[in-house]
């Protein structure tokens, strides 16, 4: 039997389990409609590739990756896209986000799928972008994108894979229940991440409370070198760096990675997504979600289509509003409070708890800590959650930081055993948003200092380029006047006349600095979208790129062009620089609407918090943000509206005397 190691604290709730496992998974009835978020996932929002009025198939492609750590989301129904608008998410903060809406026709016709026939001889790029097209994120939690984190050996010496089978969460039984169903999806998706892994073992962490899913495991894996590792059931031992821990007897620094100590983990929901994405060509369309809790008359484990709204699942396990105490999204420790039955499952829904009055009675009323040390007793990832709390509470960030906040998973152990009934891990939510919200704003204030060094700079160059003009103006006019009139005329020129074959040239170079510019307007507007670390070498690029165009558009514009080619050119410039004009004014609409959306965050986060001075604040920059907005809007408006100028009137004089 293989040794395995115990991790600090840890507690043993009321597991609550059996009254969701009584039946078997079956498939819950088609949507009616369907509320797909565009950001299911950690890291960036996906790109929609649909137009609302569009027909869409199961399965179909309908919101493409955006950056590196980011996930393809499919259609999970076939109809018609309906919306793609904000629409309220499941979030502790109740926030909305962009998502596409759509519509079922009832007909549930698929895309024609592509498996890939021979996985064992495909190559790991082969299996890595199936993965990564069928959109398949970590289903456990977190929502981190699988093909990214399976990609962690490019980078690290990984020696052993973890299948996390433990689900220690009370009343959670989708993977138990998906373990005993699939067996054979979960051992043969273990084997793709072999195969993508390398790993000398891979070990399925599995609790023992779940006896029916250890034997069907051990069965499916016979005659592979897959080993079915059974633990002690305790909470939270389903978390990363625990199980890693009870699995290996290595422990992961603290701010480090599972692959830092040579592991890679992967949930057990998600290995069956890539069996069926791989051997079946299937996409992320469903997963298995379990109903429990007293409040649902039908309690058990349902498969889902992905975006199905809560209230038609709530429907489906015969849910009784009155009876609830409340309806939380995940379980008892680590779920938050749902505010309202009109959000969609999504990739990470891994259960809905509608408990009673009787199972979850109000919570007590909140006393001061009496310093009695069982929260840190408790605290699987050793830390000191009392003193946490008071750093949190007196707003002493650093000092939390210092206590390595960070480490903290929330799991809820130490508000679990905590006699004076402190919500300890409201405290640290609180205190890692305002952590958050602070380096952002150190990191906006590190990159307006840069912007101001570099404008000074500029500044200070053209003003001695303005001076050594003027010096050689002043030395040119000091000259005896007896100078050749070819000379003279040189001197005093700025434009010289231009042939055709320097036009040619110059309005070569012209289109290449254009195209140039758009780039660099595009990654700019993109950074500032995405708050990119690297907005001040954006900007000096977009600058240059700018400053570029500008001389050559001075050398086109001001030289005397000859009479059969000046018209052409400058009306391209005209309407050229009237597209740039548009162009960046439609850039500064949508990063103004960016803003917004990032303002409406920031203020769901203050709201959550409860703090009634950074509120004012966020309404306060919500509002300024909305002004801005309409500013932006106008411009683009006006611009829009107005007539595209005449070449007559603003082309250069023809000059024929050169
Ligand atoms: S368990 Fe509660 S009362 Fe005891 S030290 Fe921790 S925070 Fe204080
Ligand atoms: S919530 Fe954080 S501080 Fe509390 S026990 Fe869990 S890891 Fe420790």
């Amino acid at each position: 039997m293989r040794k395995t190691w115990d991790f600090h604290g840890g507690i043993h709730p009321e597991e609550n389990k059996h009254q969701s496992t009584q039946f078997p998974i079956v498939d819950a009835p088609l949507p009616n409609k369907v509320i797909l978020p565009l950001q299911q996932h950690i890291g960036a929002p996906a790109e929609p590739v649909v137009l609302v009025g569009e027909k869409v198939k199961t399965g179909q492609l309908i919101a493409k990756a955006d950056g590196f750590i980011s996930a393809n989301i499919h259609a999970s129904i076939s109809g018609t896209v309906v919306a793609i608008e904000d629409h309220a998410i499941p979030h502790a903060s109740g926030m909305t986000d962009e998502c596409i809406i759509i519509e079922s026709d009832g007909q549930d016709e698929w895309v024609e799928l592509e498996p890939l026939a021979d996985w064992e001889s495909a190559s790991v790029d082969q299996l890595l972008n199936k993965i990564a097209s069928a959109g398949i994120v970590g289903m456990g939690g977190a929502g981190f994108p699988t093909a990214v984190k399976a990609r962690t050996r490019e980078r690290h010496s990984i020696d052993t894979l973890v299948i996390n089978a433990a689900e220690c969460e009370p009343y959670i039984t989708s993977d138990d229940m998906a373990m005993r169903t699939y067996p054979e999806q979960v051992i043969t998706g273990a084997k793709i991440l072999c195969q993508l892994v390398d790993p000398s073992s891979c070990l399925i962490g599995i609790e023992d409370n779940k006896p029916e899913a250890i034997k069907a495991l051990q069965d499916a894996a016979k005659g592979t070198h897959i080993e079915v590792v059974v633990i002690p059931t305790k909470y939270p031992s389903g978390g990363e760096k625990q199980l890693i821990q009870i699995l290996t007897g290595r422990e992961v620094p603290s701010g480090g990675l599972p692959a830092d100590i040579g592991v890679v983990c992967q949930n057990v929901g998600t290995t069956i997504a890539i069996y069926k994405a791989i051997t079946q060509g299937e996409p992320l369309i469903s997963r298995i979600t379990t109903l429990t809790g007293n409040a649902f008359n039908r309690r058990q484990n349902f498969t889902v289509r992905l975006g199905t709204p809560i209230n038609e699942l709530l429907e489906l396990g015969d849910f009784d509003q009155k009876a609830a105490s409340r309806l939380l999204m995940g379980g008892p420790m680590m779920g938050f409070s749902l505010q309202g039955d009109e959000l969609p499952v999504v990739k990470t829904t891994n259960c809905l708890l509608a408990p009673t009055h009787d199972e979850f009675p109000d919570p007590e009323l909140e006393n001061p800590c009496i310093r009695c040390g069982m929260c840190e007793q408790a605290c699987p990832a050793e830390l000191l959650p009392q003193q946490l709390h008071w750093f949190a509470k007196a707003q002493e960030f650093e000092k939390a930081q210092l206590f390595n906040l960070f480490d903290c998973i929330e799991c809820g152990a130490c508000a679990f055993v905590c006699p004076s009934h402190i919500p300890l891990v409201q405290y640290y939510r609180y205190a890692k948003a305002e952590i958050r919200r602070e380096d952002e704003e150190a990191k906006k204030a590190e990159r307006a200092k840069i912007r101001f060094e570099q404008r000074q700079a500029r500044l200070e160059r053209e003003e001695a380029e303005k001076a050594a003009k003027r010096k050689a103006r002043m030395a040119a006019s000091a000259k005896p006047k007896t100078a050749p009139a070819a000379t003279a005329a040189s001197a005093t020129s700025s434009a010289p006349a231009l042939d055709e074959a320097e036009q040619k040239k110059l309005k070569i170079q012209r289109a290449a600095a254009a195209v140039a510019l758009k780039k660099a307007d595009k990654a700019l507007a993109e950074g500032k979208e995405a708050n990119a670390d690297n907005l001040a070498e954006l900007e000096q690029a977009q600058q240059q790129a700018q400053q570029k165009l500008n001389d050559i558009d001075s050398k086109l514009g001001t030289a005397k062009p000859t009479a059969s080619s000046a018209a052409a050119p400058a009306n391209s410039l005209v309407s050229e620089e009237r597209e740039k004009a548009l162009k960046q004014a439609k850039i500064a609409a949508a990063a103004s609407k960016a803003a917004i959306k990032k303002a409406e965050k920031a203020l769901a986060t203050a709201q959550e918090a409860g703090d009634d001075a950074e509120i004012k604040a966020k309404e306060a920059d919500l509002a300024t943000a909305k002004a801005n907005a309409d500013k932006a809007a106008d411009k683009l408006k006006a611009l829009q509206s107005a007539p595209a100028p005449s070449a007559t009137a603003t082309a250069p004089t023809t000059d024929n005397s050169a």
